[in-house]
């Protein structure tokens, strides 16, 4: 209903059969980003199978059509335009330098592509890295951060398992994405610099023409929708009502907060919006004013 209500209103408004386009969004086909992707684009709303080996799909119910590509691919396909926008690591934005942009951090798979050598070395900073051999996946991001500090070393591109390099002599050290550490640790190795830190981000191509820019606009508000939620929480509690003012100064909510008055004389309880971060420091501050009976439930969408 509210689909076809928007179809009906494009065409109208632009005198276009905006129904006949399609955005194109690659993802992931399998790997670290996939599962993060099809959760933001089916929590947006959009309805589509993803069965195994399916190189692409469309959506049921949003003029979508879903590209499922190896990662290191997204961005080349997006520049060409076989893809008009898509889902990737910062990471491997940053290492094919491809006329992209990034329209926006997504706030899952974060990791971060650091150096390590064997922990056995006496690292004293940067400079140990002079003369030395690399081996990395990231040649583009390594030379950049080697060129910035001013370090001349030899760079060994390989394309997987770069951390088992240095324990077969291929390198004296290597740069790679690490997010707990428990891989450099197995292989004996020691994080020793952070050259940078990465997330999913949606990328798109710089000249999407008005017909996908339009569907990509109304994609990107209902995704915002989706991060927004993520991030908040809604919280219900009873107080007594001389403490209502300092407990709104504490959750002020979207607007204000809601007060409904209880049964028991003297007490209200009080509706409101807490960002999660910083969620545990909230509450503490709402019991120490009295707070009582407090419930947190999770928002599944937050249009502000
Ligand atoms: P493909 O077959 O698509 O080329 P891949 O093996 O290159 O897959 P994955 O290991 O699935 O890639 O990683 C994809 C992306 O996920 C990385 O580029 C990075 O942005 C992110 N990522 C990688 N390692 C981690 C990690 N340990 N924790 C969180 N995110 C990670
Ligand atoms: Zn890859």
């Amino acid at each position: 209903m509210a689909s076809f209500f928007f179809d009906a209103v494009f065409i109208n408004l632009f005198g276009t059969d905006y129904m006949n386009t399609l955005l194109r969004i690659a993802i992931q086909k399998s790997g670290r980003l996939q599962e993060g992707s099809l959760e933001i684009l089916k929590e947006s709303g959009l309805s589509f199978s993803n069965g195994k080996d399916q190189l692409k799909t469309q959506a049921r119910n949003f003029p979508v059509e879903v590209l499922f590509l190896r990662d290191d691919d997204i961005p080349q396909y997006v520049e060409d335009s076989v893809a008009d926008v898509g889902i990737v690591g910062e990471n491997v934005v940053a290492e094919k330098q491809k006329n992209i942009q990034i329209i926006k951090r997504l706030d899952f798979a974060k990791c971060r592509l650091s150096i390590a050598v064997p922990r056995s070395e006496q690292y004293t900073g940067v400079e140990w890295l002079e003369g030395k051999n690399i081996a990395t996946s990231y040649p583009n991001i390594l030379a950049s951060f080697l060129k910035k500090n001013n370090i001349t070393a030899g760079i060994h591109e390989i394309s997987g398992s770069v951390e088992i390099a240095p324990g077969i002599g291929l390198a004296d050290a290597i740069c790679d994405l690490v997010s707990t550490g428990s891989t450099l640790l197995s292989n004996g190795l020691k994080e020793v610099e952070s050259v940078m830190q990465s997330e999913a981000v949606i990328v798109a191509n710089p000249v999407l023409g008005p017909e996908k820019k339009i569907l990509f606009d109304k994609l990107l508000f209902r995704i915002e929708s989706v991060l927004k939620a993520k991030n908040s929480k809604y919280i219900l509690l009873n107080c007594p009502n001389e403490a209502i003012s300092k407990i709104t100064s504490v959750i002020p909510g979207m607007k204000s907060p809601t007060i409904i008055p209880l049964a028991r004389e003297g007490w209200s309880s009080l509706h409101s919006v807490v960002d999660e971060n910083d969620f545990w420091e909230r509450i503490d501050q709402l019991r120490a004013f009295g707070a009582e009976g407090i419930l947190v439930i999770p928002i599944q969408k937050m249009i502000v």
